[in-house]
């Protein structure tokens, strides 16, 4: 056998952040409760691409429910009332602008979250497919911080990542929830990139 024949290269990945243990970033990873349940629906074109957020997300919330798929039946709980879905378009609530009346904090008024994932087009998609979306109200963000993850766009070409978006709309939902260890997930996502070039 020729020495020159080398064999396949095997990553190993981590068991628990599931990222090549060259990157593993389990030291940075500080779960929390999360405030709300919050369905992310992610169009199938984005599971598999590296520079998603949502894994990342699910390492900091747990609890978050991640569907992957173009087509899903709604959460049971949806029935209940108060769920929002996350997408800027005209009919949005700017999330600023909930709770400035006494009556109406975005406590007692956000009781679950869908976040749509993909690009701009894959949002529209999953949007058009999923009829039980549109009976959502919608939020959005007027004075959302100048994302960090600039490496990607975040859901529907925004400047903020998923990861972003969500921790936004928590900081404003629970004074309990911090956004801090996600940033601090994400800043290290960020310098892997950086550092590593376009590989995981
Ligand atoms: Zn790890």
């Amino acid at each position: 056998m020729s020495s020159a024949i080398l064999p396949p290269v095997v990553r190993e990945h981590c068991a628990q952040c599931q990222l090549p243990t060259t990157v593993c970033l389990c030291a940075y990873v500080h779960p929390q409760t999360c405030p709300l349940p919050i369905w992310v629906l992610q169009h199938p074109s984005e599971a598999s691409h590296a520079k998603s957020t949502v894994p990342l997300l699910r390492l900091a919330l747990p609890e978050l429910t991640v569907k992957v798929a173009e087509q899903c039946a709604p959460p049971k709980a949806l029935t209940e009332g108060g769920w929002w879905l996350l997408y800027p378009d005209e009919s949005a609530v700017a999330i600023e602008d909930i709770g400035r009346t006494a009556n109406s904090s975005a406590e007692l008024l956000i009781k679950g979250l869908i976040v749509l994932d993909g690009t701009w087009r894959k949002t529209r998609r999953l949007l058009y497919v999923n009829s039980w979306l549109a009976t959502l109200p919608k939020l959005s963000f007027s004075k959302a911080p100048a994302g960090q993850y600039t490496i990607r766009k975040g859901p529907g070409g925004q400047s903020l990542s998923t990861l972003e978006s969500v921790a936004y709309v928590l900081q404003h939902v629970s004074t309990d929830f911090s956004a801090e260890p996600l940033h601090t997930l994400l800043a290290q996502r960020v310098a892997q990139f950086q550092k590593f070039g376009h590989k995981k």
